[in-house]
């Protein structure tokens, strides 16, 4: 583990001193005050503290150090406290700290001018969100009164939020038991290494996938559903990478029975595969894309809808009744002008790209080759996961006291890890240097020599 003294990075930018006595102060509050999500509040909870960062780093109050691999929760494209994000954002809180959303408001015009940019054409209008579950809840609103349909089609394996409709449109285990529960249907997307249609081919999963879809789609009555909501790259289900073919499979069949596509873009979107959009490594254009995290990177929450002409022109004379009281906030415009002025004269995505394609590849591969426990490896830019099993000829999942025992290894050897079910999530920001990802290769290579 690097000596906190010793990483140049360590610089701190606050004027924090590491002190023992911080980290039992924030422990105790914790256990006494805070009420945490996805988990039990009760005895046993041991919250691990942070507090600062600077790039991939993060830090606690004794000053050690830890490699971010988990970019928090996947959103940190830009790395800790990028200094331009954190000067615009004060800047901002000088000038106006706050604003209603219905002002006209040139940071926010600046913050949709530059997302748009990103998009495929046609896209010129951003409805601002205070993150990624709303943002769904507001496409999801968007194709129902486009189309005049109600229900939503999304995968199994899939994350889309944690409220209203976007947890129900959510495939995996938190949607149940759900009190929100109405016009929705799931089906299987396309995940090779564990296929539902018995395939052993990329082609085949992608045909099959393709023409189970449309099972649904016809069972479930065409001319009642709105939307097909997909993550362009399902994130935390593992980093399912769909196989060539498969979104414009999915296109062509939103095309044939009227279906409006949405593609959520909260975890892959604004660098985090090596490029702008995931949707940019895919032959397809949907009619709504959601965003949220790698946009300003959570530095202030944000999210939105990016809205084709098409479904905009609806409300030139309606209203769309959506909106919250902080929904396009300035400072988190601020926020986003910054990150995404930053990664583009920074070349953050590029790095990405790069680090994906000549590090993290080769080097996730290599330990495959070295650890049988290593069933598959995937992913793209800096979003791979390495799915562990217990009998690589089985593909049984490794269980949880596995799961426990790598975490505390990493972590005792300073590397923050991202882990979903039996499977390490390698997910540093962007900004990832090569000695980082180097460092972080042989911290997995360690914890798993001794599995
Ligand atoms: N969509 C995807 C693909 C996500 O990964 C997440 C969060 O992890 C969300 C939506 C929800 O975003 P938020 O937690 O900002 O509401």
């Amino acid at each position: 583990m690097p000596d906190p003294a010793e990483t140049p990075r360590r610089t701190p930018v606050t004027d924090q001193k590491p002190t023992a006595d911080l980290d039992e102060l924030t422990v105790d509050l914790d256990l006494a005050h805070v009420f945490h999500s996805w988990s039990a509040q009760g005895g046993g909870r041991t919250p691990f503290v942070l507090a600062g960062g600077l790039g991939t780093r993060v830090w606690d109050h004794f000053g050690t150090t830890y490699l971010d691999f988990s970019s928090q929760l996947v959103n940190l494209n830009i790395g800790h406290q990028h200094p331009a994000v954190v000067r615009a954002i004060v800047e901002q809180a000088g000038l106006l700290a706050t604003v209603a959303p219905a002002t006209a408001n040139l940071t926010r015009g600046q913050a949709a001018s530059r997302i748009v940019a990103r998009a495929p054409d046609g896209f010129h209008k951003v409805f601002f969100t205070n993150g990624g579950a709303d943002a769904n809840e507001n496409a999801i609103r968007l194709a129902r009164l486009h189309t005049g349909r109600d229900k939503i089609l999304s995968t199994y394996r899939s994350y889309h939020g944690n409220t209203g409709a976007a947890i129900v449109a959510t495939g995996d285990w938190r949607r149940v038991p759900n009190e929100f529960a109405r016009g929705h249907a799931h089906f299987f997307g396309p995940y090779l290494y564990r296929s539902d249609f018995w395939a052993t081919t990329p082609e085949q999963e992608c045909e099959r996938a393709l023409r189970h879809l449309e099972r649904v789609i016809v069972s479930e009555g065409p001319s009642g559903i709105a939307a097909v909501l997909l993550e362009t790259i399902p994130g935390t289900a593992g980093v399912l990478l769909p196989p060539p073919g498969y979104l414009p499979g999915v296109r062509a069949l939103c095309d044939r029975y009227g279906i409006l596509l949405i593609l959520d873009e909260v975890m892959a979107g604004f660098g985090r595969t090596g490029s702008w959009l995931a949707l940019d490594l895919y032959d397809v254009v949907p009619d709504l894309i959601t965003f949220a995290k790698g946009v300003n990177s959570g530095y202030v929450p944000a999210g939105g809808v990016i809205i084709p002409d098409s479904i905009a022109n609806d409300f030139d004379t309606t209203v769309f009744p959506g909106g919250l009281t902080y929904s396009g906030h300035p400072l988190a415009m601020a926020a986003i002008v910054a990150a995404l002025d930053a990664m583009e004269s920074e070349g953050i995505v590029d790095n990405a790209a790069r680090i994906g394609r000549d590090v993290l590849a080769p080097g996730l591969a290599e330990l495959a080759e070295r650890h049988p426990i290593i069933g598959e490896v995937r992913g793209v830019g800096v979003f791979w996961a390495l799915e562990l099993v217990a009998d690589r000829a089985t593909r049984e999942p490794v269980g949880a006291a596995v799961m426990a025992k790598i975490k505390a290894e990493l972590l005792a050897r300073g590397l923050l890890p991202f882990l979903a079910e039996n499977r390490i999530h390698v997910v540093p920001p962007c900004v990832v240097t090569d000695a980082e990802a180097a460092e972080a290769l042989s911290i997995y290579e360690e914890v798993l020599s001794l599995l």
